[in-house]
């Protein structure tokens, strides 16, 4: 049987055909080759239907891709957020944390006040506006802490998103 000596059109490599087969796969490039015959020449096709299957899975891969990263975004929302009285996700500011503690700082003063001018059961007084001033730190703290990652994290979903959707358009 004689051998037959055609190139590769997915990668140009050079394969030997024994008989006439309408169909081979390049063991180099792995392409679904169709072979040509014609009076003068024996050549090689790669298949479309290969081609349009990989941009399929390609395209299908993305949108996995893509769902995955909303789930993802949207679990980071929930855990990052607060809630409203009506249920709603309230992301977390940092106007918000300075809000707490301003206020805390406010709700501390008059004990001070206090202290100063009576000067008698000053801890009473002193230990109020301890505990306010804590409350503020650490409640208006967490928030501003919350509002930090929330903006990290939110950076890199829109980031992931837009390399995605280049993809997406290629
Ligand atoms: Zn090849």
């Amino acid at each position: 049987m004689e051998l037959q000596k055609i190139t590769c059109g997915g990668c140009g490599a050079s394969l030997s055909l024994s008989g006439e087969p309408k169909f081979v796969d390049c063991r180099f490039c792995g392409a679904s080759l169709r072979v040509v015959r014609n009076e003068s020449a024996v050549f090689t096709e790669v298949q479309e239907r290969v081609e349009a299957l990989g941009d399929e899975v390609a395209e299908l891969r993305k949108d996995a891709d893509l769902r995955a990263l909303e789930d993802r975004w949207a679990a980071t929302q929930r855990e990052l957020s607060g809630y409203d009285r009506r249920g709603r996700l309230m992301r977390p500011t940092r106007g918000f944390a300075v809000f707490i503690m301003a206020a805390c700082l406010l709700c501390g003063i008059p004990g001070i006040v206090s202290a100063i001018i009576t000067q008698r059961n000053v801890f009473a007084p002193l230990g109020f506006t301890f505990f306010v001033l804590m409350f503020g730190v650490v409640r208006g703290g967490g928030t501003w802490r919350q509002a930090t990652r929330y903006e990290e994290a939110e950076r890199a979903y829109l980031e992931e998103r837009r390399a995605l959707m280049q993809l997406e358009g290629e």
